[in-house]
């Protein structure tokens, strides 16, 4: 895996702020070889791609003054290990307390108290307040100044760290202390809090996986049962889950039966009975009774553990305005210091204007230098977009909304059309057969089930083909051949072909049977104007019809039924309220059908009888007209026009087929409920809306004591504070999107 031009994953620790994991990057984008690197902060993943060798990088790492493991591929492990600092003052204390730069910078806190209060708000002037804040200096000054040096000679940079050091030692060559020991403590107390906030928001995600227990009870050949480390289960064990107790593993029911509450999973927290053959997920909480389970996957591929697996991995990938974020703070630092250096050197210069600070109540223009390079940190703005999308993935994760990445959710909110695939998604993809109608039935020649003969062959012929194909029609009708007890009546169909979109071929003793949409009849195969009139009666109640011919010579229709999901009209009923200009229903199906399934589900557009790369280009010509477009559908036969969608959204990640949608789709509904759909746009919508917010926010501050510190208003220690406090508040107003409730499908359910 790891030849030496693949990328490389490693976890980096230690970093505080965002502005750390930046220098991080620029050091390690340095490195003969490297071709792109990029570090998330708040998953702590560094990942590099190009020829370069681990222990170079690692050794940079360390170098820049931050701690590393080695590359890893089971980052679930190691990010839950990490350590979770505990809830509101206490627990940040306690945070900051535990590491030794961050003490010193709490020691710091109350060496500074006396200086804002006597000195700057009242005014005093005495040596022993200088000299607290001098000692508080020294001690914070330390670690600040070691990353100012590591990143000057390691990435050539002239880092956050290095415009605090300089501002706090011009402060002390100008004689004011107590500013130089303010700066200084804010700005480590400012990035304490940002580290202590990345590591809980870490947290959310990571505590996704604590819902499932650590030790599952094994049954044992002997019939006894023994507790053993999930770890250790193997595909193919049997356990056993007690009533009210977690599932440890993914699995199959093997004996017993109990309602069992999925919610961790799939978000729905209606509770699902299961009985014997039935697929269960680690994680669910089992309902009243014991069941005995299959093991179907190791600890490490549950569903659970890819889910969240694939949420830290989305993290990763940067959404757009993130990038403007980064862009605009790569330009905005370096054009501030410029300013510094002009503002302190040229109003003296030019128009002789103070250079040194005459005066406490005057500021010179050195001094309005090094107040400019406190403005430049761009602490605030950096945190403000990561904070809010990593909260808002989680937060759809809770619901068993799986987002592949930031890009998504920002997409999601501008999505102003919805497009769904009607088999499997807007119904529920399990169809029956309704009727079977062959040419020639003989209504009086019915066996004892009640059918006809000539019916009966029809439904064997297409149940020995369709017994090879894997399309929900397919099923259907194979299984209806079964409980008529007519599978045996004919072998199985060879040389089956899929006729994607129009049906299925096979050769049945010799002659060809196929099996297709009424559409493809009237290209292929004759049939009178008396059957195509019945198969446009199925179709406009709402049913399926399927026609079948042997050696080219029409038989017979079989009429399919598949009701649509009970969620579905609720579902559509409030995307339309959440205000989008269309939504629309694709399918292969009969036009007269769609038309009717359409209605009952409230879609505004119907488009039918449409193959596969007609469905493309439907979603290209949605795409055209209204620019941002979601498609939803299973997965399973739709996949290219989920990836020519804007947002390709598969629903049903959690069921066994449909399972690899998960990896593939952008957005995965881990349940089969389409309510999760108008969910996830308006948490899209508000995750947008705190992102631009805070965005503004953390800028307009930036500009205020832009000004401020110009016209000579603007102290050193107010424009630090002005910086904590604004990182905190965009990192609260991010963090909010964690607990984001819609008015939630279960709750309207319930009144
Ligand atoms: P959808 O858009 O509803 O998912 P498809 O594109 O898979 O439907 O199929 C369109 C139509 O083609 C179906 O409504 C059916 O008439 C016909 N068809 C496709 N596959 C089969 C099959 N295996 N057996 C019978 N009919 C099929
Ligand atoms: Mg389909």
């Amino acid at each position: 895996m790891q030849t030496p031009s693949s990328e490389q994953t490693f976890i980096v620790r230690g970093m505080d702020c965002a502005s750390c994991a930046r220098a991080i990057e620029t050091g390690i984008a340095q490195l003969p070889g490297v071709q792109r690197c990029e570090l998330n902060f708040t998953t702590e993943r560094l990942h590099v791609a190009g020829d370069i060798s681990g222990s170079v990088v690692i050794q940079r790492i360390r170098d820049l003054g931050y701690d590393v493991l080695e590359s890893d591929q089971g980052a679930v492990a190691a990010n839950s290990a990490a350590p979770q600092p505990a809830d509101g003052a206490p627990g940040f204390l306690r945070f900051m307390w535990e590491r030794r730069d961050t003490r010193l910078a709490l020691i710091g806190i109350p060496l500074v108290v006396p200086g804002i209060v006597l000195h700057e708000l009242l005014g005093w002037e005495a040596f022993w307040i200088d000299a607290l804040a001098l000692l508080a200096l020294a001690l914070t000054i330390v670690p600040v100044a070691r990353g100012a040096w590591r990143g000057l000679i390691f990435s050539r940079e002239l880092t956050i760290n290095a415009l605090m050091t300089i501002a706090a030692i011009g402060a002390v060559v100008i004689g004011a202390y107590v500013e130089a020991g303010l700066v200084l403590v804010l700005f480590a107390l400012g990035e304490a809090l940002e580290g202590y906030t990345a590591a809980r928001a870490r947290h959310a995600i990571a505590s996704l996986m604590e819902v499932v227990p650590q030790t599952a009870l094994r049954l044992t050949a002997a019939a006894t049962e023994e507790r053993v480390a999930v770890a250790a289960l193997q595909v193919g064990d049997q356990i056993i889950v007690r009533p009210g107790e977690r599932i440890p593993m993914d699995g199959i029911v093997r004996a017993g039966t109990s309602a069992v509450n999925q919610a961790p999973i799939t978000g729905e927290s209606r509770l699902i009975e299961k009985a014997p053959d039935d697929e269960i997920f680690a994680g669910s909480i089992n309902g009243e009774g014991s069941l005995e389970i299959m093991v179907t996957q190791r600890a490490a591929d549950t569903t659970i553990a890819r889910m969240i697996r694939l949420v830290q991995e989305a993290q990763e990938r940067r959404a757009p305005v993130q990038r403007f974020v980064d862009q605009f703070a790569r330009y905005y630092t370096p054009a501030v210091v410029l300013l510094a250096l002009l503002v302190a050197i040229v109003p003296p210069l030019l128009f002789g204007w103070p250079f040194w600070n005459p005066a406490p109540e005057e500021f010179g223009w050195f001094y309005r230098g090094l107040a400019l390079l406190v403005v430049a940190c761009p602490c605030a703005l950096v945190i403000s977009t990561p904070v809010s999308l990593v909260s808002a993935m989680s937060a759809a994760a809770r619901n068993g909304i799986l987002i592949k990445g930031g890009a998504y959710l920002e997409a999601l909110s501008r999505v102003r059309a919805v497009a769904f695939d009607k088999t499997g998604t807007l119904t529920a993809g399990r169809p029956s057969v309704a009727a079977v109608r062959a040419v020639h039935c003989a209504e009086p020649a019915t066996d004892a089930t009640g059918n006809c003969s000539a019916c009966n062959e029809v439904l064997a012929l297409a149940g020995a083909v369709e017994r090879r194909s894997e399309h929900p029609l397919a099923y259907a009708i194979s299984s209806a051949s079964a409980a008529r007890g007519l599978s045996a009546r004919m072998p199985v169909a060879e040389q089956v072909t899929a006729l994607v979109g129009r049906g299925v071929c096979g050769v049945v003793n010799g002659r060809e049977v196929l099996v297709g949409s009424h559409r493809h009849f009237d290209h292929a195969i004759a049939h009178t104007p008396a059957h195509c009139a019945a198969a446009h009666q199925d179709a406009a109640a709402g049913h399926t019809p399927v026609m079948v011919s042997v050696a080219g010579a029409y038989v017979g229709t079989i009429t399919l039924a598949d009701s649509l999901r009970a969620s579905s009209r609720e579902a559509i009923a409030r995307l339309n309220r959440l205000g989008l200009a269309a939504v629309v229903m694709l399918t292969g199906d009969h036009k007269a059908t769609a038309e009717r399934i359409g209605a009952e589900a409230g879609v505004t557009e119907v488009r039918g009888e449409l193959l596969p790369e007609q469905k493309v280009a439907a979603i290209e010509e949605l795409r055209q007209r209204y620019d941002s477009v979601a498609m939803v559908g299973d997965g399973i036969n739709d996949a290219p026009a989920l990836a020519t969608a804007s947002v390709g959204i598969a629903i049903g990640g959690a069921h066994g087929g449909a399972n690899q949608a998960m990896e593939t789709a952008d957005i995965t509904l881990m349940s089969d409920d389409l309510r999760q759909l108008p969910f996830a746009i308006s948490l899209s919508r508000a995750t947008m809306g705190t992102v631009r917010f805070n965005i503004a926010f953390s800028i307009g501050i930036k500009l205020i004591f832009l000004a401020l510190v110009l016209v000579g208003l603007g102290t050193m220690w107010m424009a630090v504070l002005a910086d904590v406090g604004a990182s905190l508040l965009v990192t609260l107003n991010g963090m909010r999107l964690l607990g984001y409730r819609e008015r939630l499908p279960r709750q309207e359910e319930a009144s």
